[in-house]
């Protein structure tokens, strides 16, 4: 299977190249149909990491020993269970948790398993430079990048963040991770000075690179795709095992959206089998996507809001380019979109495309009382305690009228976010994030995952401080002269 630009069919890779480029050279996003004879069914009866085999094999193929690599990228005791993913019932739904992972993020299903495949692909492909990765955080990318590249041997990672802009618990979380191959550093501004800064970075590339090459860890990597196509069979497994449905019965799954990632994940899992329902597209008030999924008109002339799920707050959401494509498989009607995106800020799909879109995906948007509302709601009704990002689909879950199983993704812990999920339920919201947290815990029970108990008397390793302006020189000193 060969990969190729969602922008021109003639710029190909294979799977190896495409993981370690991330972007392909004329600015789109490498992709590939899925295979529609994928034994599906074969794959409900594994265990989750011989389900990632087959199933990464299938949408990565050519390196060599997946298995292995999928093994050293989930060794026991990485993620709270080895199921990695657990599903949980609650009321008559599902909540699938993707957030059991040394940063509990759902990124780290992901975040996992990337530096093997690109080790990997460094080694088949011969290929001597070092990787730099760079990557801007809003917060939860940048940890979750960072646990998933410590120490991974010939490369190394600097991940930025804006000084204010995000919370006491993820600065902590970055600050403090160990690492001879990491660098952390704020920079003074909010997340698209960031954004910006490492974007221009690679766009200018290193001067002098002296055997060191840019990479991203950022969703638009394939090798960050294809491992969130597992927890959708996973899920679909374990509602096939517990007898709520028998095999070839259809599911639906809700997901708190951002840069589409997940919810495409779930569309390849739909393209090689799995009995998907309706996807459902879940926004917070940043809800350009779900305008874009109801009348077909993208459209990112328009405010943009912090809120309290900021993993989704975004005007430009990259993955959807991926969707387009293999909807249409026509490369200049997406290229087409992409420059009017860029060039006039918006642009609307033909009809038909609308209703291929329409065909699988439904959407809905919620307030950020509506959010606060959900958590007291699920709290107070079912005793399971969501964060706000999970809120969000839960929200739409609720407003979504099916008779299939539905399934609602879940990407936090609600530890990540203790101010917003306190408010709620109805806590008190004095004192600093650790208190609030630990605070959470005494009114609810639900047990604070390990790492982020401990977070507070953690050192802090990285005080790094910068101007956007000087991120460049920054990038270009660190990565010729590492031990500054
Ligand atoms: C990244 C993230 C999302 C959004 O996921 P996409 O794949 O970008 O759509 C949602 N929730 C949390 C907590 C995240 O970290």
């Amino acid at each position: 299977m060969e990969y190729q630009s969602t922008r021109d069919k003639k710029c190909v890779a294979s799977p190896q190249e495409a993981v370690l480029r991330g972007l392909a050279p004329d600015g789109g996003l490498y992709v590939a149909q899925p295979d529609a004879d994928f034994d599906w069914q074969a794959v409900l009866g594994l265990d989750t990491l011989g389900m990632a085999e087959r199933i990464l094999s299938s949408l990565l193929p050519g390196f060599s020993d997946m298995g292995a690599l999928v093994r050293r990228a989930y060794p026991v005791g990485r993620f709270e269970t080895q199921e990695l993913t657990p599903l949980v019932r609650v009321g008559d739904r599902y909540v699938l948790e993707l957030f059991r992972g040394p940063t509990s993020a759902f990124k780290d299903v992901a975040l996992s398993m990337l530096p093997q495949l690109m080790t990997a692909a460094r080694a088949q492909l011969g290929v001597q430079d070092e990787s730099l990765i760079l990557t801007a955080t809003s917060g939860d990318t940048g940890k979750a990048a960072l646990a998933g590249f410590c120490d991974v041997p010939g490369t190394k990672i600097l991940v930025f963040y804006p000084e204010n802009g995000v919370s006491e618990v993820q600065k902590q979380q970055m600050v403090s991770q160990p690492g001879g191959n990491v660098g952390v550093c704020a920079v003074r501004g909010n997340f698209d000075d960031a954004q910006t800064g490492v974007k221009e970075i690679f766009a200018a590339g290193l001067r002098e690179s002296g055997g060191v090459r840019l990479t991203s860890a950022n969703s638009i990597n394939i090798g960050r795709l294809a491992p969130q196509v597992v927890y959708y069979f996973k899920a679909y497994a374990e509602l096939v095992r517990c007898g709520r449905i028998s095999v070839g019965e259809k599911v639906d799954f809700v997901v708190p959206t951002g840069n589409f990632g997940n919810i495409l994940a779930g569309y390849l899992a739909l393209c090689m089998g799995l009995p998907v329902g309706r996807l459902v597209c879940a926004s917070n008030k940043n809800d350009v996507l779900t305008d874009f999924l109801r009348t077909g008109v993208y459209d990112r002339r328009r405010p943009f809001y912090k809120t309290v799920s900021p993993s989704m707050d975004i005007l430009v959401s990259s993955n959807l380019e991926r969707l387009l494509w293999l909807l249409t498989g026509d490369e200049a009607e997406v290229a087409g979109y992409m420059r009017a995106l860029k060039e006039q800020g918006h642009y609307t799909v033909s009809p038909d495309l609308l209703a291929k879109l329409h065909a699988h995906f439904d959407c809905d948007a919620c307030s950020e009382e509506q959010t606060l509302a959900a958590i007291g709601e699920v709290w107070r009704g079912e005793g399971y305690l969501m964060d706000t990002h999970t809120a969000v689909a839960w929200h739409a879950a609720a407003r979504h009228a099916t008779d299939a199983p539905v399934v609602v993704l879940s990407t936090a812990s609600p530890y990540k976010f203790p101010a917003a999920v306190l408010s709620g339920i109805g806590g008190d919201l004095g004192g600093t994030d650790y208190d609030r947290m630990f605070r959470l815990h005494e009114l609810t029970g639900v047990p604070i995952p390990p790492a982020l108990a401990r977070l507070q008397k953690l050192p802090v390793l990285h005080r790094d401080v910068i101007d956007r302006a000087e991120m460049s020189d920054y990038v270009q000193r660190r990565a010729l002269r590492w031990d500054e």
